[in-house]
């Protein structure tokens, strides 16, 4: 007996919060963009311009997403890396709203929002990827201060 997929709202992560618990530990701005899949504004964002070495962390769960390496300048008004801090990192998702053809890309711990990653922009980084983030799902960890 095949089991129709209807479950794609409840994706298994490791760390999963209720609606109620995400809103009281994240800042209202922080919640509409890791839970609501929001964007903040360009060149807004604390670490669109950011070349301080470091890693980049999920800002709900802490988990280790990007690091200064494979960040890059993009002018893009966004934090911007060229690839994960390694594979199963991030997960991805189609995403066709706003009228575009998108590719989400959310925290595989946590399953919060990060951003999108577009492809053969012609940037010249090892993939040809722009991982295009929100400052406000990152958190910067310089590791000198650990
Ligand atoms: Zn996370």
């Amino acid at each position: 007996m095949n089991t129709p997929d209807n479950t794609s709202k409840t994706s298994s992560v490791p760390v999963e919060k209720s609606d109620a618990q995400w809103r009281e530990e994240l800042t209202p701005e922080e919640y509409r963009v890791l839970r609501q899949a929001g964007t903040e504004r360009p060149y807004t964002g604390e670490y669109w311009d950011t070349h301080t070495e470091g890693v980049y962390q999920c800002r709900a769960c802490g988990s280790q997403l990007f690091t200064s390496r494979e960040k890059f300048d993009s002018h893009c008004g966004w934090p911007s890396f060229w690839a994960p801090l390694a594979e199963g990192t991030v997960r991805y998702l189609h995403d066709r709203t706003m009228g575009m053809d998108r590719v989400e890309v959310r925290c595989a711990n946590c399953d919060s929002h990060l951003g999108h990653v577009f492809e053969g922009e012609g940037y010249g980084t090892p993939t040809d990827q722009r991982f295009c983030i929100n400052s406000i799902s990152l958190r910067l960890v310089n590791p000198d201060e650990g």
